[in-house]
């Protein structure tokens, strides 16, 4: 049924709607024509073209751009001032894409994007163009309808998201003074499940370790060697069952030590969030929820509670009767606030080696947990642009299961970092027919230009 015409009225967040409705068309194409540009960092397609196109695009919304150069691909920041006393917004977001995978999957080209049934089609439309771009269209909407921004404005793109973004961490380092902000915000992943909007407060961080354990200098016979020469194979899942109790807890020691205690508010806020069970479990494939931590609510346990999971084991072969040589396991552990990777790979070491000291546990990689207080004083402003903007208040969600490299804005600058996602959450994000839906796309734009309004209103408070 179609909607009866809104009346105009003098709220900004009603000017906005209708000044981006009057330039949908040209938000689109954009939009499109940003998108057809490839920036597939792990291969290099559309490098280093594409560094230049996010340069452009800083510099038509008003900000003055530099790249910064890394070992990998580079970065692009941009800045500019705002009003005397009003706080500075760093906006992260990754102008990288994922590589488009299989072309017969896709219903059209990954890099000739187009609108159907009221969705953008293409690489990168949700994770992490089109969600960065709705920033940068904000930007440029007020800096041509007032000359400038209500706040300061500094916008970072990342050019190796999708890599793991293994040298973010160095370049916030050596650029603290051009990255320095008041706040933090960031547009990736999808919006709740719901299809609520939502303000993030943080992401668990990720742990990767391999187990190892070696036998005989070859596979042998498991009938003329058995009992005879030990299996690495039991040694290894003997080690991996003795980690965890049945009721799923992690038994190792000092494991749970660092987690911060979660405030009651934030353990309020989780059960709060809207919960479709049985959507969920039918969406995973499952037919019931672990029994690990059936205590705490089905947010909490996603984003305050720790994880240990074997993702896979390798070992001998289905076919052949035989004692295999070598097993070897994969475990990852989702990290969250309060914990530190060494030492949580540091109490794995320890358990391995005290029961079973001929397993070798080799540490991959780590990506610390972030967290912002939801009692922190740019929460209540976002929720309030949010809120004027979509017309509803948004879910305040105190930590999210996946992971980000948000710890570098939280724990090396020491700034807070809030998530306004803008993406549907079917955006199909790394698969084929990725997509953003219009009408999220251009509510983001008027999100962002409401957040912008907002913080700048707050030039009292910090002046
Ligand atoms: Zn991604």
């Amino acid at each position: 049924m179609p909607e009866a015409a809104s009346p105009v009225t003098d709220r900004p967040a009603d000017q906005t709607a209708a000044a981006i409705e009057s330039q949908r068309e040209v938000l689109l194409t954009r939009l499109l024509d940003y998108l057809a540009q490839p920036s597939v960092s792990a291969t290099g397609e559309g490098f280093p073209g594409a560094t230049q196109r996010a340069v452009d695009e800083l510099r038509l919304a008003g900000l003055t751009p530099q790249v910064i150069d890394t070992p990998g691909r580079p970065a692009v920041v941009g800045h500019r001032a705002g009003p005397p006393g009003t706080p500075t917004v760093l906006i992260y977001g990754h102008y990288d894409v994922q590589p488009a995978g299989p072309r017969a999957l896709w219903n059209s080209e990954p890099f000739e994007p187009v609108i159907r049934d009221g969705r953008i089609w293409g690489r990168g439309t949700g994770d992490n163009k089109g969600q960065h771009f709705a920033h940068l269209q904000a930007l440029r909407m007020l800096l041509e309808t007032e000359g400038g921004y209500p706040c300061g404005v500094t916008m970072i793109l990342d050019g190796e998201e999708e890599l793991g973004s293994p040298n973010l961490a160095s370049l916030v380092a050596e650029n603290r003074d051009l990255l320095a902000a008041d706040v933090v915000v960031w547009s990736d992943g999808p919006v709740h499940e719901s299809g609520r909007w939502c303000v993030l407060h943080g992401v668990r961080g990720i742990l990767a370790v391999r187990l190892t354990c070696r036998g005989s200098t070859r596979p042998l016979h498991s009938g003329n060697f058995g009992n005879i020469v030990a299996n690495p194979a039991w040694t290894l899942v003997s080690a991996l069952a003795s980690m965890r109790d049945a009721d799923g807890h992690v038994v190792i020691d000092g494991f749970y030590d660092d987690v911060a205690p979660l405030p009651a508010a934030e353990s309020a806020a989780f059960a709060a969030l809207p919960l479709d069970l049985e959507h969920a479990l039918a969406e995973a494939g499952a037919s019931e929820l672990d029994p690990s931590h059936g205590d705490l609510s089905y947010y909490e346990r996603l984003g305050a509670i720790p994880t240990l999971t074997i993702n896979g084991i390798e070992t001998g072969d289905l076919k052949r009767t035989i004692i295999p040589n070598e097993a070897t396991a994969r475990l990852d552990v989702r990290l969250v606030g309060g914990q530190d990777g060494q030492r949580v790979f540091a109490a794995i070491q320890a358990h391995v080696a005290k029961v079973a000291p001929d397993v070798e546990v080799a540490f991959e990689v780590c990506v610390p947990a972030s967290r912002t207080p939801l009692d922190n004083p740019y929460t209540p402003l976002l929720a309030d642009a949010v809120a004027s903007a979509t017309g509803e208040a948004p879910l305040l969600i105190p930590a999210y299961g996946g992971t980000l490299p948000d710890y570098v804005w939280t724990d090396l600058l020491g700034t807070p970092s809030l998530g306004l996602p803008i993406a549907n959450v079917d955006e199909a994000n790394h698969a084929p027919n990725e997509n953003l839906e219009v009408e999220r796309y251009l509510t983001g734009i008027a999100i962002s230009v409401a957040a912008l309004r907002v913080l700048g209103a707050r030039r009292e408070v910090v002046a």
